[in-house]
């Protein structure tokens, strides 16, 4: 193979005969799989054992497990629980070393398997990195660290950081891939709060990324998920938030036009200085019962009860509407995303609001859930996340920016969230569901609404988050990538997860 590709005359891009490991001198990833991971195993066992979880021993299960996708449960030949940085980048030294393949796990949340397991290689798991420090505008959070934690953490203090909307999503995989808050009409997303990274680069050394340190890193980390290094701390902005303004909603069917109006209609919204708020808005179908059902969790900064930024829906008949003051700490600790739900598979694409097109896809999607009916465990769930103007307007303007390059237009970025019970239904379920995504896209491209902005926190297994990114800026982080990993161990050893293309 290594021959024929010289022929091709493919071996500069690929760097075959320039990356090799410190043992054999041969490039990465072309180890046997099982070897390399018993090296590492055994290695890293060697120097830290109580941290290296081995199958058969008590807690390899639960670790092999902690995902909230089931799909996404493999058996991986260890879990290596680092307790600090130089323990990270000592690992990585070993993966090098061994040419070990190897996964990396935070809150376990990115949903699709081997993104952050790995059948027969090694785990690097976060579990015990969860120190913080806060300090009078920031805190500084170890990748182990879920929202909720981050939210507990903040609590005392008044503040809030830009970060998940559920609780235990983790802290690393959401800010790496860009990071919807309920604040993003005002703040951005949690990647343009970032003020400094802590990475392990793939030759195991330690560095700093932020305005002044590898400037040109820290402006990859922003969206440019895992192909950079392993981030050990994050440094994030916080802002005093003392109370929160929330408001759960259910509408049924009949409200079902009206719902989409109001989301259309929010999502349009603009304003120079926002008011933060923002939601989780999602529509589910019963296939048996038939009946269709939209929900709105909706939260604003403030006391203003009940929030005035959600008046839209509030003034639609609904199901049940509460209303309550609290704080971001308490809301979280309520919304729960338990390990090992279900299976799951997302499928997502953006689009320009338009009440009557949006209410034709729900409705399309409804029809077509019934054709998928007797799939044992179905749980379909149609989401829209809103992307306003002034979200994108943030990098814009604080002289960063980030790697997506977003216009400053709305977006709703639809998404299909698709739940079922057993493996026998994995092809049937993730076929449907993709299928009927790249149709509704289709559909949005002909009439015009569609965009090819694709979130990787949305996105299904089999989409290219890069193809929607701005090509000057996929064509930097390439180039960024090859000085920071020139011999690609976040890309051949380390390959799960939505990887910049080769
Ligand atoms: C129920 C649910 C709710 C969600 N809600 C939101 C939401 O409100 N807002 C939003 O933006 N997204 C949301 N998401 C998407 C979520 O942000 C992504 O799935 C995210 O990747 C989860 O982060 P994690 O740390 O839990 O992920 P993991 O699955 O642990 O990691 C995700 C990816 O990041 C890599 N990674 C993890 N830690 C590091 C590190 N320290 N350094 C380098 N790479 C690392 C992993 O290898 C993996 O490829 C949600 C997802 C689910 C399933």
């Amino acid at each position: 193979m290594k021959y024929l590709l010289h022929f091709l005359g493919f071996t500069s891009v690929l760097g075959v005969g320039n990356a090799s490991n410190f043992l054999t001198g041969t490039s990465l990833g072309t180890s046997n799989l099982t070897a390399g991971a018993a090296c590492a195993c055994k290695e890293l066992s060697s120097i830290y054992s109580s941290q290296v979880i081995l199958p058969g021993s008590e807690n390899y299960t639960a670790q092999a497990n902690y995902y909230w996708d089931i799909r996404a449960d493999l058996s991986p030949a260890c879990v290596f629980m680092p307790n600090t940085a130089d323990q990270v980048a000592t690992a990585v030294k070993q993966f090098v070393q061994c040419d070990a393949q190897f996964a990396v796990r935070g809150g376990g949340h990115m949903n699709f398997p081997g993104s952050n397991n790995i059948d027969g290689g090694v785990v690097l798991a976060f579990n015990n990195m969860t120190n913080y420090k806060v300090n009078k505008d920031t805190i500084e959070v170890e990748p182990g660290m879920t929202w909720y934690d981050v939210y507990a953490a903040l609590d005392p203090y008044g503040r809030t950081a830009i970060g998940g909307r559920l609780k235990t999503i983790g802290v690393p995989g959401l800010t790496l891939i860009g990071g919807v808050s309920y604040f993003i009409n005002k703040y951005g997303f949690a990647m343009d709060n970032v003020n400094s990274y802590e990475v392990v680069l793939g030759n195991g050394t330690q560095v700093t990324a932020n305005s002044t340190a590898n400037p040109d890193l820290f402006w990859a980390l922003k969206g440019g998920a895992n192909n950079f290094g392993i981030v050990t701390k994050f440094t994030l902005k916080t802002y005093a938030m003392p109370h929160i303004s929330t408001t759960i909603q259910v509408f049924n069917e009949s409200s079902a036009y009206a719902f989409t109006k109001a989301v259309c209609d929010w999502a349009v919204g603009d304003s120079e200085s926002p008011i933060g708020a923002g939601s989780v808005i999602t529509i589910t179908y019963n296939a048996t019962t038939k009946e269709m059902s939209s929900t709105l969790l909706g939260v604003q900064e403030g006391i203003s009860n009940p929030p005035s930024e959600f008046a839209n829906f509030t003034a639609i008949p609904g199901v049940s509407k509460m209303n309550n003051v609290t704080t971001g700490k308490q809301w979280a600790s309520g919304l729960d995303s338990p390990k090992q739900m279900f299976r799951v598979m997302f499928a997502h694409h953006s689009m320009i609001p338009d009440t009557d097109v949006l209410y034709s896809m729900i409705e399309t999607w409804k029809n077509a859930v019934n054709d998928i009916a007797d799939v044992q465990g179905l749980y379909p769930t149609f989401v829209a996340n809103i992307s306003p103007a002034s979200a994108a307007r943030v990098a814009k303007t604080n002289g960063i920016g980030n790697v997506w390059g977003l216009d400053e237009e709305p977006l709703i970025w639809w998404q299909l969230s698709t739940g079922w019970g057993l493996a026998q239904d994995d092809l049937r379920v993730q076929g449907w569901a993709r299928q009927l995504t790249e149709r509704l896209h289709t559909l949005n491209k002909q009439n015009g609404l569609a965009r090819e902005f694709v979130y990787m926190g949305d996105a299904g297994e089999w989409q290219d988050p890069y193809a929607g990114f701005a090509p000057k800026n996929v064509q930097r982080m390439t180039e960024i990538r090859a000085a920071y990993d020139p011999k690609g161990t976040f890309s051949k050893l380390n390959w799960g997860g939505f990887k910049l293309g080769y």
